[in-house]
């Protein structure tokens, strides 16, 4: 009979174990877990601060006991593995004292991640906490209900924004924090801005830029300073500015682990011992755009890398894919998802990119209710789709899994066009926002349509820039330095236009894009090397504010 162990029954562990069961009816499989819950919704947690998932119950989706009759696992919990002999291959367990040795012929490494912990003087403060435990989520949602008016989240990544908007549900006042220039660091700044504003919208104080630095008591509760010395005053901190793997196990057995500590596994999640595997939170992967190795903390690589984990124990199925990092989270009533590569992580890589942008309706724009989204698009010369963003109040989820579908399928870009989509006005478009990012990368890609970049500043010494909108439009807010020709006069403007550049390239733009690709490919027509501005003035108040006046 194979027995198998697994350090871990969460995520990764869990679906590796389950998986295994269904392969192998026979196989002892012991599950060792340090916590009181196995199989627990670590990506509810907020949701149950929040009160919207109302019952504790509701976060535990198995038990030990459910486990054994279900699928004949054997589960311990409040049991921690604390070391690994290799030569003998047995884990050493420990419960409440008690010591016992468990023999493997396979053992699956699932131990998760732990919350960084930055080194600021009073974190050990008892009213700073994290949010990764069932019994986290006790204490907050406790505090939450039992009098605390005022939180402070420092890190402003998925789960810190998911907690101040929990928080903000049950009632209190919040604050977050982020080091970096902006709210969630991993998406581009011109979709941050949205998300930020969806914070302000909803009463939440956003510090960019500035770091807590230390935390102080004061009558009892926390107070914090920042880097730009402000004190906030809270009833409760809540810590989320990252996680680190949990691999010290792992190397204390010798296993391979990278500089930053995850553990490093092939293609099957087996590691650089033959009888041990290791998934999820704890290992690392090879991003599928940017080459980067390490972990990426989300549920989808974790659960699907326990399954590869089990098949490649008992010697079938397919590879683990290399993640691309799909992620969405949502803040209020707005929703913010990514898949591949950011700007930065591109530029950081030094990979050559275009972006496309849109900023369309999430359905018909004559059926009622139709919300902006913002979508961009980042891809290669040769139409390597390498990376979206989107953010908006409805459909984000859709388009930005669309987009990480074709990414995985080997796509180009301009593929994106030819999809075929779903469609009725109370769902989308018969062009649907992404297939308008497929025609504009087509026409980058093969139309030969020079863009400008709205991230790069537009300096009117040497660029000439048009704004192609409507009159209207240009007195409620334009570029200092532009010069207004609305789009359907610019055919019979072509002298004054060529007058007025002076020599100078002409940077072409309007509300989102589509009436300055008309005026751009116009002007390309008569011979005056022109660019069509990606995302339109849309996009440029959010780059470039301090270049708008109205
Ligand atoms: P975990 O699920 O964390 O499980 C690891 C387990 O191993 C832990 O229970 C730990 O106690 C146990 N353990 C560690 N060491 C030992 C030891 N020595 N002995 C015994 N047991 C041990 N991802 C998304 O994709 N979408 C989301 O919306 C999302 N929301 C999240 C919200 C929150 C609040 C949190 C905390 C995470 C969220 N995630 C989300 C991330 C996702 O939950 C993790 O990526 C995923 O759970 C990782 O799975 P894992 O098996 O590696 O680790």
């Amino acid at each position: 009979m194979r027995k198998v162990v697994v350090i871990g029954g969460v995520a990764g562990g869990m679906s590796a174990a389950a998986r295994l069961r269904r392969l192998d009816p026979t196989a002892r499989i012991t599950v060792v877990e340090q916590g009181a819950e196995v199989s627990f919704a670590n990506c509810g947690l907020p949701y149950y601060v929040s009160g919207e998932i109302p019952s504790r119950a509701d976060l535990l989706l198995h038990s030990p006991e459910s486990l054994a009759r279900t699928l004949g696992l054997e589960v311990r919990v409040h049991t921690r593995a604390t070391e690994i002999d290799r030569a003998a291959q047995t884990v050493t367990v420990e419960r409440g004292g008690d010591i016992q040795v468990l023999r493997y012929d396979a053992l699956v490494l699932a131990p998760g991640a732990y919350a960084v912990r930055p080194p600021i003087p009073g974190l050990d403060h008892p009213r700073v906490h994290t949010l990764r435990t069932v019994p986290d989520a006790d204490t907050m949602r406790a505090l939450a209900t039992s009098g605390a008016t005022k939180a402070v989240v420092l890190g402003a990544g998925f789960i810190g924004l998911e907690a101040a908007e929990a928080l903000t549900h049950a009632g209190l006042q919040v604050a977050v924090i982020e080091a970096a220039p902006h709210v969630l660091p991993m998406v581009d700044p011109e979709i941050a801005w949205y998300v930020r504003d969806a914070l302000n919208r909803h009463g939440v104080a956003v510090h960019e830029g500035v770091a807590a630095t230390q935390i102080d008591d004061v009558d009892g509760r926390p107070q914090v300073t920042l880097s730009d010395g402000a004190t906030i005053d809270a009833d409760l901190v809540v810590l989320s500015v990252g996680v680190r793997p949990r691999s010290e196990l792992a190397a204390a057995a010798g296993l391979s682990v990278t500089e930053h500590g995850a553990i490093v596994v092939d293609e099957h999640q087996r590691t650089s011992d033959p009888h041990i595997w290791a998934v999820g939170d704890a290992s690392a992967s090879i991003h599928a755009i940017t080459g980067a190795t390490g972990p990426v903390a989300l549920a989808t690589p974790a659960n699907r890398g326990g399954r590869v984990a089990a098949d490649s124990i008992m010697g079938v199925g397919r590879p683990a894919p290399k993640p691309l990092g799909t992620a969405i989270v949502r803040v209020f009533d707005t929703a913010v998802g990514m898949t591949g590569a950011s700007r930065r992580s591109l530029e950081q890589s030094g990979r050559d990119f275009h972006t496309a942008r849109t900023h369309s309706g999430h359905h018909a724009g004559y059926y009622p209710g139709a919300e902006t989204m913002h979508l961009l698009l980042h891809f290669a010369p040769d139409g390597q789709i390498l990376g979206a963003q989107g953010v908006g109040k409805e459909g984000i989820d859709k388009r930005i899994d669309v987009i990480a579908t074709g990414a995985r399928a080997g796509l180009r870009a301009d593929d994106l066009v030819d999809l075929d989509l779903s469609y009725a006005p109370p769902f989308g478009a018969a062009k649907d926002p992404v297939m308008m990012l497929g025609m504009i990368a087509d026409n980058v890609l093969v139309g030969g349509l020079r863009q400008h970049d709205p991230v790069d500043p537009l300096d009117p010494d040497t660029t000439f820039v048009l704004d192609v909108r409507n009159q209207p439009e240009w007195d409620r807010g334009h570029l200092r330095g532009a010069t207004l020709i609305p789009q359907p006069l610019v055919a019979r403007s072509i002298d004054q236009i060529r007058d007025l550049a002076n020599g100078r390239p002409v940077a072409v733009h309007c509300a989102s894009g589509f009436r300055s690709y008309l005026a751009t490919r116009t002007l390309m027509g008569a011979g005056i090397p022109a660019a069509n501005v990606s995302g339109g003035f849309m996009t440029l108040a959010v780059t470039q504010p301090d270049g708008v006046e109205s």
